[in-house]
């Protein structure tokens, strides 16, 4: 008799993330990968730029000290410790209005001393500002962060508004509060040493996305790459075949699907599946120059088009959130503005380097309280279908940390029918 085969659709980090999970607590079961494109990581990926003849990663991504199931992720793939970041929390800033620099410095334990230390606040702020995010605990569902807490003044625009935009990768005033207060609770309510920001500077693909692919194929797993799932097939309760176009996988009684593909995709392969349908894009300039001595590995900028700057080897690259507006400018006008003020910030020559520029249009999920109200769980109404993915409804908004939880979600799931299966008389 063969064994139980499982089905994972996408190799993005939540597929990854299932697959891992399931390949290490369920017995007797062949999990097959199936993904569409040539690589795996999806949203999180490295690749070859020949305009900057490196490896870069489609965009710059930040996780945190606290993001514990993707730190959990990184250890079950053997690179723990892999990530890189400053040995204590620190986020340094500059306002190219005025340039005035500081830096953020927490200290690590819950009681949040720090903010009674000027110096250690974002300058020209009160106290009094730093406890506005505690109305986001307390937001009733489905209320935008400005219902919450008021969405200008100094605090706001030189620690919320930059803090707040790069989780919720949407203006935060129209965001959804309970999304912000999951975030917070997580991260800045747990002390400094829940938010030190952690970096894959060897690239997403050799930290996050290679080693979980080698670590399940050590344990017997199949990946098939540029398998693209064209349909799902049902019958009665159940998801009874897998159309890939040239193929087509019948699925035994027991097998099982984990769907973890993006929601535009899920909807066109799910009857009456409903999903977020809004998005924001994320712009990333990343210009071919030494970062010069000193440099911090990450800057906050505020009052420019640049929201952070990040420091590789051989490499400056910045992140804008929330980008929609730079999607129609072009290239060439996009990378002399933010290298300009990248120039001014590192205070280094305004000549262009080599660059190069990385527009997601559909980066994450618009996280606006109708968009987070249409996330879906991971059980469907088929028996042998589960979602994952950093849109479904995980409580976060769409990070690598939801991304992770959602397949850990799925893999549970599976899990759970399975044991109940054993358990039943046959
Ligand atoms: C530029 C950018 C910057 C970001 N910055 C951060 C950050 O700083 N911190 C953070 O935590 N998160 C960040 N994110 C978000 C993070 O990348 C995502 O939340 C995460 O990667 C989503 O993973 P996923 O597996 O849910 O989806 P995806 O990565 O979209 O994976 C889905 C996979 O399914 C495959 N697929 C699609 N259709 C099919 C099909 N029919 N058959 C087979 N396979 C299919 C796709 O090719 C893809 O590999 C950023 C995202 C972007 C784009």
């Amino acid at each position: 008799m063969s064994a139980r085969a499982i089905h994972v659709i996408g190799a993005g980090v939540a597929g990854l993330s299932a697959a891992v999970r399931l390949s290490e607590t369920i017995a007797d079961t062949t999990i097959i990968v199936h993904e569409a494109t040539a690589q795996a990581g999806g949203r999180c990926r490295s690749y070859y730029d020949h305009a900057l003849d490196m490896v870069i990663d489609n965009g710059n991504h930040l996780l945190l000290s606290g993001n514990h199931a993707a730190m959990a992720f990184l250890k079950a793939i053997g690179q723990d410790g892999a990530l890189s970041g400053p040995p204590h929390t620190e986020f340094p800033f500059i306002d190219l209005a005025t340039r005035t620099r500081w830096c953020l410095r927490p200290n690590p334990g819950r009681l949040a001393w720090w903010v009674l230390s000027p110096s250690r606040r974002a300058p020209d702020t009160r106290l009094r500002e730093y406890l506005a995010p505690l109305n986001l605990l307390r937001a009733p569902k489905g209320t935008p962060i400005s219902a919450a807490m008021t969405c200008s003044g100094t605090a706001y625009e030189r620690l919320w508004r930059p803090i707040l935009l790069a989780a919720l990768n949407t203006e935060p005033p129209e965001a959804d509060a309970s999304l912000a207060g999951a975030v917070i609770r997580e991260t800045l309510f747990m002390g400094g040493k829940a938010y030190r920001p952690l970096i894959a500077r060897a690239g997403l693909s050799a930290t996050l996305v290679e080693p979980a692919i080698r670590h399940l194929q050590a344990r017997g797993a199949t990946i098939r790459f540029e398998h693209n799932l064209h349909a799902l097939q049902f019958a009665g309760p159940r998801v009874s075949a897998l159309d890939f176009g040239t193929d087509k996988v019948l699925l035994a009684s027991d097998d099982a699907v984990v769907l973890a593909v993006p929601p535009f995709m899920a909807r066109t392969l799910v009857p009456d599946l409903s999903t977020p349908d809004a998005y924001r894009a994320i712009v990333n300039g990343h210009f071919a120059f030494v970062p010069p001595p000193g440099f911090p590995p990450m800057m906050g900028v505020v009052n420019a088009t640049v929201e952070w700057i990040f420091a590789f080897p051989g490499r400056l690259s910045v992140t804008v959130s929330g980008a929609d507006r730079l999607l129609n400018v072009p290239r060439e006008q996009l990378a002399e503005t933010l290298w300009r003020e990248v120039a001014a910030v590192a205070g280094i020559a305004e000549e262009l380097p080599p660059w190069q520029i990385v527009r997601e249009r559909r980066a994450t999920f618009a996280a606006l309280p109708e968009q987070n109200a249409r996330r879906p769980g991971a059980r469907t109404r088929w028996d042998n279908l589960v979602l994952a993915g950093d849109w479904t409804a995980t409580g976060l908004p769409a990070t690598i940390e939801g991304a992770i939880r959602s397949g850990n979600a799925a893999a549970a799931l599976l899990n759970r029918r399975a044991a109940g299966a054993l358990n039943r008389p046959s």
